[in-house]
């Protein structure tokens, strides 16, 4: 696979009846080869199949889906460079009928120095002027009439020609003006009057206490039996019992681990003893034990793959739970519920893999509001929510030649029925405009908080692209303005 359609795509559908290969299909759709049917690779964009894409060699010299693009997110796969005879083979295989000579159209040529060997002498520039072959491809329309003109001139002009080319597609107007700037303070009903300092000193900052000293033992005893459940368990979990003495996810996982080594011979020995009726302490029960064993090996391995396989350091692993720990999931759900101790902290789950193609996920979720902390002292709860930082590549915003920097967004804060609730959106033409051809970049979003105790009155401030809002407990409330 050579060439790729990234997120930026906007479903305009222009590429798909462009490509000589029938490589390309709308998202949700299946794909066919050989009269084989096998199920679509992208649900919500365009797609191009791998092993039917041969970057348009054999029939032009570019690739025929980017010359269209509107927002030239038709790219070259950087993970997946295939060189032009493997490219022109496959377009052979794709058309057992037709005849490809080695001088066959191709970017390769068309690029003149990087693949020169293929080529075999020297008539290749001539033939990328004059796209002789051409059998099938005669019978698709337009695009023999595009690349004639600039198969020699200078390299710059390529993307020069395509922004105007969006630009007209999309009907956008040329210059978007200034972006918004800071977004003044706001104030909300039923927000204190007092200053956020004022009513940050109020909140009793100290730590909230631990579990009691018996709970804390009872955890530390459980540990080997609790580190079997999944790991967002063990994490809540520890967050809840606030003292890491007493329970720690790493160290809970590490006697599970030895545990399992322990349970998983015993349970196999006694499963054979009781229906095989092998003798408990004979030869027969040998091979039950190292079963047993190894059990509880391959299943550490799986556990803890990305350490024991890819050597990731001990913070960034995943503490998977045992095959037995799984059921034991909603009795640690209610352990962290019932607790008076947790102090609620959420974030991105995990940070999926970044390429330049992509955002960082934790971006990504800025924009949908879900990247909040919440901390709870006794007398109130701490919120910080994160605000979109930076605008997202795209071909509109080169076009625009818009900052990296996203202007602040503008923003609602209500509270009621213990929940708080925090409306933000983009400002501007330009952003919003933006965000309908983006990927992941809704204009708007709500995040909604809930707490566990009743809350009455909040104060907010915005400070570098973060919310910090004071949510003051309602038994609390009123001693905490006495003082
Ligand atoms: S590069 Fe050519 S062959 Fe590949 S998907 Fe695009 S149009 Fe089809
Ligand atoms: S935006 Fe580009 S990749 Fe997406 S459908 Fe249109 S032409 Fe194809």
């Amino acid at each position: 696979m050579a060439t790729i359609i990234t997120s930026d795509c906007i479903n305009c559908g222009a590429c798909e009846p462009e490509c000589p290969n029938t490589a390309i299909y709308a998202g949700g759709v299946e794909w066919e080869l050989n009269g084989v049917t096998s199920p679509p690779l992208a649900q919500d964009i365009f797609y191009i199949v791998p092993s039917k894409c041969t970057e348009c060699v054999g029939f032009y010299d570019h690739e025929a889906c980017a010359a269209v693009c509107p927002v030239d997110c038709c790219v070259t796969d950087p993970n997946n460079i295939e060189t032009e005879a493997v490219l022109l083979e496959r377009a052979r295989t794709l058309h057992p009928d037709q005849t490809f000579g080695d001088d066959a159209p191709s970017r390769f040529r068309k690029e003149g120095a990087a693949p020169a060997a293929a080529a075999g002498d020297g008539a290749a520039p001539a033939e990328a002027a004059t796209p002789a072959p051409k059998p099938a491809a005669a019978a698709v329309p337009a695009p023999a009439a595009k690349p004639a003109a600039p198969p020699k001139s200078a390299p710059a002009p390529a993307p020069a020609a395509k922004a105007p080319a969006a630009a007209a597609i999309l009907n956008l107007p040329k210059d978007v003006g200034a972006l918004p700037g800071p977004i003044g303070e706001k104030h909300f009903a039923g927000e204190l009057d007092e200053d956020f300092d004022t009513v940050l000193s109020w909140v009793d900052l100290k730590p909230m206490p631990s579990a009691p000293i018996a709970v804390q033992i009872a955890m530390r005893l459980g540990e080997p039996v609790l580190g079997a459940m999944p790991d967002h368990i063990k994490a809540e979990l520890e967050e809840a019992v606030g003292n890491p003495l007493a329970f720690s996810r790493v160290r809970s996982t590490a006697l599970n681990l030895i545990l399992n080594l322990i349970l998983y011979p015993v349970v196999v020995t006694a499963l054979a003893v009781l229906i095989r009726g092998d003798r408990v302490f004979s030869l027969a029960t040998r091979g039950w034990i190292t079963l047993g064993v190894t059990l509880a090996a391959l299943e550490a391995v799986w556990r803890l793959r990305e350490g024991i396989l890819h050597a990731k350091p001990a913070s960034e692993l995943v503490y998977r739970a045992a095959i037995w720990g799984i059921p034991l999931a909603p009795l640690g759900a209610l352990l962290v519920r019932g607790s008076h101790f947790s102090r609620i902290k959420r974030t991105v789950g995990f940070d999926g893999y970044v390429t330049d193609l992509y955002d960082e996920k934790i971006e990504r979720d800025r924009r949908y509001g879900t990247v909040y902390t919440v901390e709870e002292h006794s007398n109130a709860y701490l919120v910080r929510l994160e605000m979109p930082r930076r605008i997202p590549a795209s071909s509109l915003k080169r076009l625009w030649s818009l900052p990296d920097e996203m202007p602040d967004y503008d923003y609602t804060i209500s509270l009621g029925d213990a929940v708080l609730t925090i409306s933000a959106s983009v400002r501007g033409d330009a952003l919003r405009r933006l965000s309908y051809i983006s990927s992941s970049f809704p204009a708007d979003f709500t995040t909604r908080i809930d707490f566990d105790e009743p809350v009455s009155g909040f104060r907010h401030r915005l400070r570098n692209k973060v919310i910090e809002i004071i949510v003051l407990k309602s038994r609390n409330e009123e001693i905490s303005r006495a003082a």
